[in-house]
């Protein structure tokens, strides 16, 4: 057996893949996507309280960039709490390095330097990944 590329860096990704309401009568049926970058920008300025200058430069855009995230990211939250909808956190607009791959499973973003069949998630080792863009 081959060995694995080594792969040379994960993205953290959102410790869950949604969350969902419960109490609602039957299931909820629509969802709203959270994107990676909305997650992060209500991490940074609600979670560890940075200011919208600090967390607009750990993101590495613009300050009026970061406060649209900010305010699409507590609309869609907003959204999803008053309308009982389930949150999915999906792959957004975030900065690629290198060939970027998406897990299927854990929706793990992670980057490798050069494409390869078989390619596993570095997550959960699910083989169900995409290529979603190069730099
Ligand atoms: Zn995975």
């Amino acid at each position: 057996m081959p060995r694995r590329k080594r792969l040379r860096k994960v993205v953290a990704p959102p410790k869950f893949q949604g969350y969902k309401p419960y109490g609602i009568n039957g299931e909820s049926k629509e969802s709203v996507e959270l994107l990676y970058e909305e997650y992060e920008a209500i991490k940074l300025a609600d979670y560890d309280f940075l200011n919208h200058s600090e967390a607009a430069k750990l993101m590495g855009i613009s300050r009026p960039t970061f406060a649209r995230i900010y305010e699409s990211a507590r609309r869609k939250i907003a959204k999803a709490l008053t309308e009982a909808k389930e949150i999915v956190t999906v792959f957004g607009d975030i900065e690629l390095d290198g060939s970027w791959f998406l897990c299927k499973d854990c929706h793990a973003k992670f980057t490798c330097p050069t494409p390869t069949e078989g390619i596993g998630c570095p997550m959960c080792k699910s083989q169900d990944v995409q290529l979603i863009g190069e730099s």
